[in-house]
């Protein structure tokens, strides 16, 4: 414990004696958990202690509030006519318990979403063409925009900010980076075959923060984008021009028509249509029956079944994507 504190003292002996002092009570706390310090490693977000069992956190994080945007927090927290819930929590992806609702911005809020005070620009965080478009799809809501990929390739920050979600999340996203933004949004990219990123760390735009893949309830490898505003899923094409890869205003005017009618922090949908890589798919339509489709594709019933994890029997749904090969 003391030659811990030692160590540390060495390590930020030019960083004052504010932060010496923080970081022993830092220390003290941590000391009060089982949780064994293996090392610490001063990188460029700042000190970075390891724990025996390989999990990881920034020191100089642990009283952050996770407010990135004070004046934006001011106006839809704590404003009480709006009431947001907005938490730094790493293990839900929603941190408003569902209760953020779209109807009490009854005033228009502007957001910057770059320029001024912000640090970087948007980059797009996939390189493919979009597969799949935010909006009413097989009849449920897809909050995202599906990014065409090939398992393996980068995935990069849209902006800079800081991750606060980064593991395995088993309602459908597989493993989901969920990255709050200096602007206030926060974006989410999910299906990733690997993490590169943990809570706590800060990214720049178009750092890599994982690489793509089709992890969760996903049928193909793609990037399923997600741009969030307090919780609730905007149309990322409202607000970037993915042709020119930039913002299509640095301004965003906040009002409830912003958001898709009767759209709500909890509507979730993450379920992945369009696939690059790898199988083919046919989209079911009115009248098809398994045969038929099997027969027009030149496969069998049983191996759709199989490709599918369906039944012969299993009732078609018209806009399903189902693999063919
Ligand atoms: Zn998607």
């Amino acid at each position: 414990m003391y030659l811990y504190a030692l160590r540390k003292q060495i390590l930020l002996r030019n960083t004052g004696m504010y932060k010496l002092i923080t970081l022993f009570f830092i220390v003290l706390s941590f000391s009060s958990f089982s949780q064994k310090v293996l090392d610490t490693l001063d990188i460029k977000e700042g000190t970075m202690v390891v724990y025996v069992n390989r999990t990881w956190e920034f020191i100089q994080d642990v009283n952050f509030d996770g407010v990135m945007n004070r004046r934006l927090h001011e106006e839809v927290v704590l404003n009480k006519d709006i009431g947001f819930i907005q938490t730094w929590d790493h293990d839900q992806c929603y941190t408003s318990g569902y209760s953020n609702d779209q109807n009490k911005l009854t005033d228009t809020i502007w957001m910057c979403l770059e320029g001024a005070d912000l640090p970087d620009k948007f980059v797009k965080p996939a390189d493919g063409i979009i597969t799949s478009h935010y909006g009413w799809r097989h009849g449920r809501n897809h909050n995202g925009t599906d990014i065409d990929l090939n398992t393996g390739d980068a995935v990069r920050a849209a902006w800079g900010g800081k991750v606060r979600y980064s593991q395995y999340n088993d309602g459908g996203f597989g493993n989901l980076v969920v990255i709050r933004h200096y602007n206030g949004l926060e974006t989410f990219y999910a299906h990733l075959s690997k993490l590169l990123v943990v809570p706590n760390q800060l990214v720049e735009a178009g750092e890599t923060i994982g690489l793509g893949g089709n992890t969760g309830h996903s049928y193909g490898s793609h990037l399923h984008f997600e741009v969030r505003f307090y919780d609730i899923p905007i149309d990322s094409e409202k607000i970037i021009d993915y042709e020119t890869q930039t913002v299509i205003d640095e301004n965003l005017l906040v009002t409830k028509s912003l958001f898709r009618p009767g759209s709500h922090s909890s509507s979730s949908n993450t379920v992945a249509s369009k696939s690059s890589s790898g199988g083919t798919y046919y989209r079911v339509r009115s009248g098809d029956t398994l045969g038929a489709i099997a027969g027009r594709n030149r496969t069998t019933v049983s191996k759709i079944c199989q490709l599918n994890g369906i039944r012969p029997t299993t009732v078609l749904q018209i806009g399903k994507n189902l693999r063919v090969r």
